[in-house]
């Protein structure tokens, strides 16, 4: 079949591993199914295979054994097809990219938007060998975001997580991170495991649990095992003393119970509480190491746990808000990995760009992990995440795809990305596309947002121009973290001023320009774009306010522009844009309240 010929499915089988199961198994249906329907044909699978291989047809030579657990083959022959991969996950992307090169498109707004052709005349198949740049290649959300304690909105969202996981395992994803908060009852939603788990995508919880690992109700008895204030007091909020052997050990303890109750755990997130310069110790003995020292001793207290446990998993140390530089002297064990969340960088440069001043402290932060961390790092990245753009539009590909070529170069091996679900998705796609394109292969930002405009049919160039356009304004204004948090100070609000004054006029142009295409996705793009000239109006009243030194109110732009989303359907915007960003709108009114 090194030219696949439709005719020859008519005699042909599909070959796997008699012990195979998971990913392997539904490798074997997927394709079947595909084939089925360009073809007609349907294709019997045979378990006679060896280990990690799918044959279609009959092969002659097997090819050699791969390197990585990511990469795999696609070797044709004249008889047939081999695809071989170094795990089961990696023989499912064999499978989608042998799919893909015999004309398939996947979609990440769901199957209704596949593209599958009838074949009807032979393809010329190549060898194709892939390794994909990143091991690990995952998304990550907060469990609370599921409302799973509300029927009403939790029932309503599996589906689209379904059609999610289904667009990861096509898209060459491998893990999925739920974020939990010590508020949080649990640690997953068990609804979606057996769906991960069809593709071999591992699932890691975790997240800002280390108060839970120390439960609250063991102050009354031993308040030494909690944090002290600078005056000596103790109390039962924030983390623990790293200086109590006691304290670490119940919350190892609790880490491999953790463990222990869901096996399916791949790796182990243990963050402090979600605060600025909150929640560590400065008890005598903790006062001379640094926030990350406090932090990485309780990683790897839980790291050597596991082990002792017989568990073992990576554990995620967490570089971010005041652990974003590496001030450590405490040295990491062996299974932990330094996860870095540079949350408060610019995202109008890519992270390594020399000009720009933001940037620099997060790129030389992170070249000293990956040396303490003798490599062990990933990426925890905010390209979808809707609270850090407050909602707004900001493709930024470019600098994604950037941001991507340094973290290859400096050999870091995972990235993980903040997402919502539905309205990540549609606010921020080519975001998505372009990290999931990068995440395997290189230079690839400007076919991300061609593939993704296929789906306009006649209008995919002018709207990809749109797209371009629409990055390029938000690019001045995606510099200083949360949106909907403008700079204070005045030398610095004095400078965004005239960006924020300029990105208005072009985003209202290019609203009236999605507009006019009148189809309902194009409307609901216009309505976003509108949106986001709404909050920027609040941000520039905001700056203005600021530099004439007035009490700064931008609540009414900002309610007027929250109209907007009300007024998108749901399809669109999901669940989190129909309950979650009206919440974001009250937290962030009541925060500028109380200043
Ligand atoms: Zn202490
Ligand atoms: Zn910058």
């Amino acid at each position: 079949m090194a030219n696949f010929a439709p005719t020859a499915l008519q005699s042909a089988t599909i070959r796997i591993d008699a012990a195979a199961g998971g990913a392997v198994t539904f490798a074997a249906s997927e394709l079947q199914r595909y084939l089925q329907r360009m073809t007609g044909v349907h294709v019997p699978i045979a378990h006679d295979g060896a280990p990690k291989t799918l044959v279609l047809g009959s092969a002659t030579t097997m090819p050699a054994a791969l390197q990585g657990t990511q990469s795999f083959v696609i070797n044709p022959e004249p008889a047939g097809v081999t695809l071989r991969a170094g795990s089961s996950r990696a023989l499912l992307s064999a499978v989608y990219a042998l799919l893909e090169r015999l004309g398939c498109r996947w979609s990440l707004h769901g199957l209704d938007e596949e593209i599958v052709p009838r074949l009807d005349a032979s393809v010329q198949l190549d060898r194709i060998e892939q390794t994909p740049r990143f091991a690990v290649r995952g998304y990550a959300s907060d469990i609370m975001t599921w409302h799973y304690t509300q029927p009403e909105h939790f029932h309503g969202r599996l589906d689209d997580d379904r059609s999610f996981i289904d667009w990861m395992g096509k898209s060459g994803a491998n893990a999925f991170l739920y974020i939990r908060h010590p508020f949080d009852t649990q640690l997953t939603i068990p609804e979606l495991i057996p769906d991960f788990q069809r593709r071999g995508i591992d699932l890691e919880y975790g997240g800002h649990v280390i108060p839970l690992l120390l439960p609250r109700e063991l102050y009354r008895e031993h308040p030494d095992y909690f944090p002290a204030a600078a005056d000596g007091a103790r109390t039962d909020l924030g983390n623990l003393c790293t200086s109590n052997a006691a304290a670490l050990t119940t919350a190892s303890a609790n880490a491999v119970q953790y463990v222990r109750d869901y096996p399916e755990m791949r790796a182990v997130h243990i963050w402090g509480a979600d605060l600025w310069h909150g929640g560590w110790c400065r008890c005598a003995d903790c006062a001379t190491l640094s926030v990350q020292d406090q932090s990485l001793r309780v990683c790897n207290s839980v790291a050597q746990g596991l082990d002792e446990a017989g568990v073992a998993r990576p554990v995620c140390y967490l570089a971010y808000h005041d652990t974003i530089d590496a001030e450590l002297s405490v040295h990491p064990d062996r299974n932990v990995v330094v996860e870095f969340a540079p949350r408060e960088r610019c995202y109008g440069h890519a992270i390594n760009d020399a000009a720009c001043t933001t940037n620099q402290r997060y790129a030389a932060a992170l070249q000293r992990y990956v040396e303490l961390f003798d490599g062990r790092v990933r990426i925890f990245e905010y390209y979808g995440d809707a609270i850090l753009y407050f909602g707004c539009a900001a493709p930024i590909s470019d600098v994604i795809a950037a941001d991507m070529d340094y973290y290859a170069r400096l050999g870091v091996p995972g990235i993980t990305l903040l997402q919502f679900g539905s309205y990540s998705l549609w606010a921020y796609p080519l975001n998505i596309l372009t990290f999931a394109t990068a995440s395997r292969q290189a230079g690839v930002a400007a076919d991300a947002r061609r593939g993704y405009c296929e789906r306009f049919g006649s209008r995919a160039s002018a709207v990809a121009d749109l797209f371009v356009a629409l990055e390029d304004v938000m690019r001045s204004v995606t510099t200083y973290g949360d949106i909907r948090r403008p700079p204070r100070q005045l030398d610095e609000a004095r400078r965004l001023l005239p960006r924020v004054e300029g990105a208005l006029p072009c985003l209202a142009r290019i609203s009236e320009c999605f507009s006019s295409f009148g189809d309902d996705t194009l409307l609901a793009q216009a309505a976003l774009v509108r949106y986001t000239h709404g909050v920027l109006t609040g941000v520039r009243q905001h700056l203005h306010d600021t530099l004439a030194g007035h009490p700064r109110d931008a609540e009414a732009r900002y309610t007027e522009a929250l109209q907007v989303i009300e007024a998108v359907d749901r399809r669109f915007k999901g669940l989190w844009g129909s309950v979650d960003l009206p919440i974001m709108h009250r937290l962030f009114a009541a925060a500028a309240h109380a200043e």
